[in-house]
């Protein structure tokens, strides 16, 4: 390669650029996606009309510091406003923080099936991902413990995780907060918490508030139905937010976002009708697919995990082809290293029950 031409940070060439779960079937006459964890109840009607409202005055720079925004979830959660962040999307927080806390050489843990935008924030931040080992597709707390080094500078684990579904207890995430370096940052990724039924997890409040090296994001793209708008925010320590405000765009987040988050988090009915939803078609899900004869991994998020066997004619590759030339767009996992699974988001009765039939269809007689 030439060097008489303009070289990017090491480490950017390596990141294998994150690929969207696919919109389209060719041929299909109605699709269904399913492939990227978007809510099928749509955005609250609420937060639709504020985004309009703001239609008339896009000649305005937005509020860069989103102080509307940052009070309603002050509000919602009974937090300081003074500790969040905003950002265009989770992932820009997630970024965000590589750059603040991470430097060449440095190294940043997340495990095997981690969400893939860690590595890629991660390499492009000059430092190098280490992958810790997931026991049943789970974050496990020694195995993050035991690959932490001298170069360790951050902790990224999605809880739960995407795109696993998987979560670990409030006492796990404790247990591996009190054994880190004081000087590791821990990230709380909550993308899915309000999903999550289990009451024995905790998306991170509580650590954030009362230690010095733990972040919690979330995001509008999951439950609220905002994926498109990019907003997430994240809840720190006073350090943390003041490095983060430093590097950030001045106006990260826009002002249609912003006026349509403050609505979405305020329609706290919109909020359960979408977790009711939930709750009963990923059951429902999880015990029609179980007893196709498929394995599922138990998901606390919006999504399940379906894994194929290897039997020529019933892998993932084969049923992605076979529910694409319906319409039913699941996720294909090779680049989460999970060649032989779909990941599917709970969608609306009609794509749930279609999704169904078309695997009974597609196993045929390997269905049990
Ligand atoms: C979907 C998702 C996010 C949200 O990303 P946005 O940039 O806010 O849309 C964050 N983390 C995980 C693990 C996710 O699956």
């Amino acid at each position: 390669m030439s060097v008489l031409r303009p070289q990017p940070r090491p480490g950017v060439l390596e990141i294998e650029a994150y690929v969207p779960g696919k919109s389209k079937a060719a041929g299909a006459a109605k699709v269904f996606k399913l492939s990227s964890n978007e809510t099928p109840l749509g955005p609250s009607p609420r937060a639709v009309a504020a985004y309009k409202a703001v239609a008339a005055d896009l000649q305005n720079y937005p509020d860069g510091s989103a102080s509307e925004l940052r009070a309603a979830i002050g509000r919602a959660f009974g937090l300081d406003p003074d500790r969040i962040v905003c950002g265009a999307g989770s992932d820009d927080l997630l970024n965000l923080l590589a750059r603040a806390y991470l430097a060449d050489g440095d190294e940043a843990i997340h495990t095997t099936h981690g969400f893939l935008v860690y590595p890629i924030a991660t390499l492009g931040a000059g430092a190098r991902p280490v992958a810790a080992p997931e026991t049943d597709y789970t974050a496990n707390v020694d195995a993050i413990l035991a690959a932490v080094g001298k170069k360790t500078k951050v902790v990224f684990l999605a809880n739960p995780n995407n795109p696993t579904g998987t979560y670990i207890s409030f006492d796990e995430v404790k247990r591996l907060h009190r054994n880190l370096p004081a000087h590791v940052l821990l990230v709380l990724d909550a993308a899915y918490a309000e999903y999550v039924r289990g009451n024995d997890y905790e998306s991170g409040i509580e650590l954030v508030a009362t230690n010095e090296n733990v972040v919690m994001t979330r995001t509008f793209s999951k439950i609220h139905g905002l994926a498109a708008l990019r907003l997430g925010w994240m809840f720190g320590p006073a350090h943390v937010v003041d490095a983060v405000n430093r590097i950030r765009g001045p106006f990260n987040v826009n002002a249609p976002a912003i006026a349509a988050g403050v609505a979405a988090i305020e329609d706290l009915d919109h909020q359960e009708r979408a977790r009711e939803h939930n709750t009963r078609w990923l059951g429902w899900l999880n015990q029609e697919i179980g007893q196709l004869g498929l394995k599922v991994t138990p998901s606390a998020a919006n999504f399940l995990l379906i894994h194929f066997p290897q039997a020529k004619g019933r892998t993932a590759k084969e049923a992605d082809a076979f529910l694409t030339a319906r319409g039913l767009i699941l996720r294909r996992l090779g680049p989460y290293k999970l060649p032989n699974t779909l990941r599917m988001s709970v969608g609306t009765e009609e794509a749930n029950r279609l999704v169904v039939a078309a695997l009974k269809e597609f196993l045929g007689p390997w269905a049990q």
